[in-house]
């Protein structure tokens, strides 16, 4: 129990804000009281608020003279927190960013007082370990073969660019300018902020149409991998996607799993939204194929309400990862097992970021993972059947949880004022969507990843929708 430590031991302070490494600290206590509060205040009146706040004062920005109190530090929380976007609020449905889970919200907390570098082992030997046992269990919890597994990343974009990397160099292209990346027309913008950083010109990213459900049309891929054979251009890989950014479409994964093997091309799926549908036995069949997959981007951020940032890159050969970023580490210990942190990926000094991740699964458990798909899932089936038999709506959806509509009468002026005039009135009402462009035309999109949603709401939302394409057919005539 701290209060029983010698009161002479409580007292190293060195005047500076640093946990006293021999006392409870009253200080520390103070401030973590008083950031709990704050926060459950911030949670508890959430409904009350608006998805997206108005205009706010900033806080002063640059360091004072004098260092802050506990007091004059959370006053100043707070007026920023009154600023913050808020993912609590059920009408909240515009994004892929969902109300935190609470064990994950704990894992941040826990995760930064530690304060451990999953650079290297010693630097974290326990999360170390559970950063690998845990990418395993994914790993082959999504299907992948034994022996599979993977690494945390700040961000599906990351997990992208470094599944791209390993492909290169595991199919010894490195260094060869004429190869080529290639994907669907709706694969996320991330691959193309890849091609960049891997120095090849934008042309390399070769996209293939989507069919009317918005999944890559597999004749065209079978063809153009046959053409790029012919004329001897070597490919990095396709990347599959495993649940599009706008509508949730997921391409035909079996048949491009066999074109990849027949062609000895890497195959990634960039499951950022999807790849979590394969945790569960009831909803595995949305993803199938997945695990045919060489490499896939899991983005437990975005769903499953893990805290930002978590993403993870898993892969059926996890060796690949150290074989294609490993240095050496030169001026640190050698890895007793596994291999550094480090050594897997891209970042150097990595965040516990699996702290918040093992800590949410466990505290959802399989049955509650279940229950925030099916919730999802439902929530739009809901939506999509208020909306779609009207006629009025084009209804783009796909096998999981996002809707994109646009009235069927507009053009593309058209549909561009009707999202932004629909968007404020929503948003009036404490609905928030998003305003994609899809297509070459601006579309209000639903994630109906919000668990504080409910039926009144998707009602609410599809009354003005619907009620907004009589409006906007007779603006237009
Ligand atoms: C969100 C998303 C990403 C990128 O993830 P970030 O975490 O935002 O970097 C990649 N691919 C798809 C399909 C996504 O929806």
């Amino acid at each position: 129990m701290p209060e029983a430590l010698p009161p002479q031991l409580g007292s190293t302070t060195t005047g500076l804000p640093f946990p006293d490494p021999q006392a409870f600290d009253p200080a520390l206590q103070g401030l973590l009281q008083g950031a709990s509060d704050l926060l459950g205040r911030w949670f508890a009146t959430a409904a009350l608020q608006s998805p997206l706040p108005g205009l706010m004062v900033l806080p002063p920005v640059a360091p004072g003279q004098r260092g802050l109190s506990n007091h004059a530090l959370l006053a100043e929380v707070q007026q920023l927190m009154e600023g913050a976007y808020n993912p609590n609020h059920p009408g909240a449905l515009a994004h892929l960013d969902p109300p935190p889970l609470l064990a994950s919200v704990v894992g941040d907390l826990i995760a930064a007082g530690l304060n451990n570098n999953l650079l290297a082992e010693e630097l974290s030997p326990s999360l170390s370990r559970l950063e690998k046992a845990l990418c395993a269990w994914l790993a082959e919890a999504i299907g992948l073969p034994p022996g599979s597994g993977g690494v945390p990343a700040s961000g599906g974009t990351l997990s992208n660019l470094m599944a791209l990397v390993v492909a290169r160099h595991q199919r010894g292209l490195d260094g060869v300018g004429e190869a080529v990346v290639l994907c669907s027309a709706d694969a996320h913008v991330s691959l193309a902020k890849a091609m960049r950083v891997i120095g090849l010109p934008p042309g390399a990213l070769r996209t293939i149409p989507v069919d009317a459900a918005g999944r890559l049309d597999t004749t065209c891929l079978a063809e153009e991998m046959v053409e790029l054979e012919r004329c001897g251009v070597p490919v990095i890989a396709v990347v599959a996607t495993a649940g599009t950014t706008v509508r949730g479409a997921v391409d035909p994964l079996p048949t491009i799993a066999a074109l990849c093997h027949q062609h000895g091309v890497w195959l990634h799926v960039d499951g950022a939204i999807g790849a979590v549908f394969a945790l569960c036995d009831s909803h595995r069949h949305r993803v199938a194929g997945l695990e045919l997959a060489d490499s896939v981007t899991m983005n437990p951020q975005k769903l499953l309400g893990i805290t930002k940032t978590s993403s993870v890159l898993l892969l059926a050969s996890p060796a690949a990862l150290s074989s294609t970023f490993s240095t050496g580490l030169p001026y640190m210990e050698p890895s007793w097992g596994g291999g550094h942190g480090g050594e897997a990926g891209l970042q150097g000094t990595r965040p516990a970021e699996v702290l918040k991740l093992w800590l949410g699964l466990r505290q959802l458990g399989l049955e509650g993972i279940t229950a925030v798909l099916d919730g999802a899932i439902s929530r739009r089936r809901q939506l999509h059947q208020l909306l779609a038999g009207d006629g009025r709506l084009r209804v783009f959806g796909g096998s999981f949880h996002l809707l994109a509509v646009r009235p069927a009468a507009l053009d593309r002026a058209g549909c561009d004022l009707w999202s932004q005039r629909i968007r404020q009135r929503l948003l009036r009402d404490g609905l928030m969507l998003s305003r994609p462009d899809y297509q070459g035309y601006h579309h209000l999109k639903a994630v109906l990843g919000n668990p504080h949603t409910t039926s009144e709401h998707l009602e609410a939302l599809s009354a003005i929708l619907l009620g907004s394409c009589g409006e906007a057919a007779g603006a237009s005539g």
